[in-house]
């Protein structure tokens, strides 16, 4: 009986599930910059050419594992807004502590183009206002 068997082959279960999951986050990120304007959800920042790279996708429900092929589930966010969304569920799991932490609320309603229509909304009024850094 040997553990260090076990343990070697649980490393590479392990290295195996993170190829996974890097393989599988890049490509919906692909399909949800193909799919969504190139603008931050929250501070409603454009993006272009190489800065792209500083928009990424975050997860509505904050399961990352929910892809659903219409991106439903997806919602493009700077790096300094989707760090902001995080840090603020820390805070607030703080907040929550003796709750179960796999509570799941379904979404209110199911409109995967409503925040789009906001946003071009948004884009068609305001234009070009403050792009200071
Ligand atoms: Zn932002
Ligand atoms: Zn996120």
């Amino acid at each position: 009986m040997t553990t260090s068997e076990n343990q070697t082959k649980r490393e590479q279960i392990v290295a195996e599930a993170r190829r996974d999951q890097s393989a599988r986050q890049k490509s919906y990120r692909e399909r949800a910059l193909k799919m969504f304007p190139w603008v931050c959800g929250r501070c409603g920042r454009e993006f272009t050419g190489r800065r792209v790279r500083e928009l990424t996708v975050h997860h509505k429900d904050h399961n990352h594992d929910n892809n659903p092929p219409d991106g439903s589930n997806w919602e493009l966010l700077c790096i300094y807004c989707h760090d902001n969304e995080h840090a603020r569920e820390q805070v607030a799991e703080w907040y929550q502590q003796g709750d179960s932490i796999e509570t799941q609320s379904p979404p209110p309603d199911n409109k995967p183009f409503a925040g789009l229509a906001d946003l071009l909304q948004k884009t068609a009024t305001g234009s070009e206002k403050d792009q200071e850094e």
